[in-house]
């Protein structure tokens, strides 16, 4: 397939560098970062996607995403298909829908789940807003960039599953980090700690898979003093999308709200800004009452 990829960042090079090495001919732009190996530099969005099948953007936020659609929409193919695999705001993707559907072509919202590491080795999750027809056009290069797609519905679905998982993940690694502290000050060992919990109904991603204590369960970012992995501040957004959403139909997210609340406390006015989202545990580890 002829693809256009538009923001070849930490996430976006390694994604379009897979679908290169897959055989697929890839033309990337970014206004800033260098072109990964194997796909063909473009001198402009407009230019990337000209020839393409299918556009694939992976964008820091809606905002940026809907300029971006209104440079590349009308330079697309008719019948070709924009794939937004970025993290944005519900309201951002079905703008970006409707404006690529009235030009005659497919969209879809297509964020991932997985980060860098999942987009190097091609294993991330896709959750996917949009026609069925532009989905099975699209699986193709879901399977090569991922393990999984799924079809949530329409536009929108996509990004709406993305925010939910993501509200889940912040809640669950608060209490997983606030749970140790506490274990910590009650003199329990970690290591026991974490043998009890991961095998109880405590157990969740956030102990099992990302332990937020260092030496203690697979290898996460606190065993590298919590480089990230997942940013805060990514989490930050994420937690600001999940409350965006809330407030739009009227949902209540109690739990959303103090966890984002947590983290924009880290990030704005604490350390957190470029450490992992699970350095909430030192964080939490440092208070007293
Ligand atoms: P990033 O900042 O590394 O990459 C974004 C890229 O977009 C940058 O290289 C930037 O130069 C480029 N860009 C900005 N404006 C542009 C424009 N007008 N035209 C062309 N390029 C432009 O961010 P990332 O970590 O790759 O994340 C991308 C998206 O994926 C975000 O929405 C993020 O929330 C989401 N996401 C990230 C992770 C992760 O672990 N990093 C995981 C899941 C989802």
């Amino acid at each position: 397939m002829r693809i256009g990829f538009i923001g070849l960042g930490n996430m976006g090079a390694p994604m379009a560098a897979n679908l290169a090495a897959a055989g697929h001919q890839v033309a990337g732009f970014d206004t800033a970062a260098p072109t990964p190996q194997g796909v063909t530099a473009a001198s402009s969005a407009a230019e990337a996607v000209r020839e393409a099948d299918v556009v694939i953007t992976m964008l820091p936020n809606g905002q940026i995403l809907q300029a971006v659609a209104a440079q590349i929409i009308p330079a697309m193919r008719a019948g070709a298909v924009l794939c937004d695999c970025s993290t944005v705001d519900v309201d951002s993707a079905r703008a970006v829908a409707v404006m690529a559907r009235d030009a005659g072509l497919g969209a879809l919202d297509a964020p991932v789940s997985g980060g860098t590491g999942g987009a190097q080795a091609g294993t991330l999750t896709f959750m996917v807003g949009g026609d069925a027809g532009d989905f099975a056009t699209v699986q193709p290069l879901f399977e090569v960039m991922g393990q999984k797609a799924v079809h949530c519905g329409d536009s929108g679905a996509g990004q709406a599953a993305k925010i939910c998982n993501n509200m889940i993940l912040g809640v669950t690694m608060i209490a997983t980090c606030e749970a140790f502290a506490l274990a910590d000050k009650l003199g329990l060992d970690r290591q026991k700690m974490f043998d009890v919990v991961s095998t109880s109904s405590g157990y969740s991603w956030s102990m099992n898979a990302y332990c937020p204590a260092p030496g203690v369960g697979p290898v996460s970012p606190a065993d590298r003093d919590y480089a990230p992995g997942f940013a805060s501040e990514l989490m930050l957004k994420d937690l600001n999308l999940s409350q965006m959403a809330a407030e739009s139909v009227g949902a209540d997210t109690p739990m959303g709200a103090l966890a984002r609340q947590h983290y924009e406390d880290f990030v704005e006015r604490e350390d957190g800004r470029g450490r992992d989202f699970s350095a909430m545990l030192p964080r939490l580890s440092q208070r007293q009452r």
